[in-house]
């Protein structure tokens, strides 16, 4: 068998990413959906709640604050996403889908169809195998590059399982953190050492 370089990997990498968007618009039905509108509306589906900024959007994509804005302007006028105001600070804007954008994305990113392409095909054990070298690819970029990881919560070094009774806490902010904000991704994230 032929060794797999770095390059090559790196370009089969990024060739599977391709593909997945290509299908991902294709299954949107909308010409004028960007691969940059489902990358934000699959974070905006993902982010916990320290996550849903402009600003945070913006860093999670490396996009400009105009790019963002432009994006959610998009997003907005399709239904799928909505601002609000935080409670507790009145300047803070953060950003939410809307019921129809967490239709779409629980329906259409990814699609069953893409799901069951590129996947059907792998054992539950290949799929593990995968989703473990991709982890530690990830984090292995992520431990050399400045700037926020935003990782999964419960991954993280604050991260306190069952820290306040009966629920988990973070440790950085001491608030609770409810069973779903543990599989939430987050911009304070910090990797355990
Ligand atoms: S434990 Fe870490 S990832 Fe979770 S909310 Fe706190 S800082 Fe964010």
């Amino acid at each position: 068998m032929e060794r797999t370089d770095t390059k090559n990997l790196l370009e089969l990498m990024e060739r599977v990413m391709l593909l997945v968007h290509s299908e991902e618009r294709a299954a949107t039905r909308d010409p004028k959906f960007r691969e940059v509108h489902l990358l934000a509306l699959k974070y905006l589906g993902r982010c916990n709640r320290y996550s849903n900024t402009p600003s945070a959007l913006g860093l999670y994509l490396g996009m400009t604050k105009g790019t963002v804005s432009q994006s959610v302007k998009v997003l907005e006028d399709r239904g799928l996403v909505e601002k609000y105001t935080d409670e507790a600070d009145g300047r803070v804007i953060r950003l939410r889908l809307t019921q129809r954008g967490n239709t779409f994305v629980r329906k259409k990113l990814p699609s069953d169809a893409l799901e069951a392409t590129l996947l059907g095909e792998m054992t539950d054990r290949e799929r593990d195998q995968l989703g473990s070298l991709l982890l530690k690819a990830l984090r292995t970029i992520q431990s050399n590059t400045d700037g926020f990881v935003f990782g999964v919560c419960r991954t993280c070094r604050h991260f306190k399982e069952r820290g306040l009774g009966t629920r988990h806490q973070c440790g950085l902010t001491g608030e609770p953190l409810l069973e779903v904000e543990s599989s939430q991704i987050c911009r304070e994230h910090e990797l355990a050492t």
